[in-house]
């Protein structure tokens, strides 16, 4: 079953999309935790952060690029958080890789 952001990706449901390449979609948060509140989305479905295997290290560090891009572009760059939760005890919900 494909989850929430495998949909948005596909486009089969709606999103504030902020930004989009061929490896990653970032949009805004739908239940905001903070005034900005983005997430930067692996296009390839990788459950969690756990599960990068080596291959996966340049589209780790596009999406750290991108989240520096963003904060630039929502004029953050000076104070913003970047993290990602890792199962549900960290409370992961969405089993498909993304930053806040
Ligand atoms: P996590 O709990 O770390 O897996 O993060 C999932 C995030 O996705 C939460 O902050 C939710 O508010 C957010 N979210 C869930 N559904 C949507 C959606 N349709 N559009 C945008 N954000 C969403």
């Amino acid at each position: 079953m494909k989850t929430i952001f495998q949909k948005i990706i596909d486009g089969e449901i709606p999103s504030d999309k902020v930004f989009e390449n061929e490896q990653i979609i970032a949009i805004k948060d739908i239940n905001p935790q903070a005034p900005i509140h983005l997430l930067i989305i692996a296009k390839k479905p990788i459950p969690s952060l756990a599960a990068i295997t080596p291959e996966d290290g340049p589209l780790m560090a596009e999406m750290m690029q991108v989240a520096g891009d963003l904060a630039r572009k929502f004029k953050i760059e000076n104070g913003f958080r970047l993290l990602t939760n890792n199962g549900t005890t960290a409370g992961q919900t969405i089993f498909h890789l993304h930053f806040h």
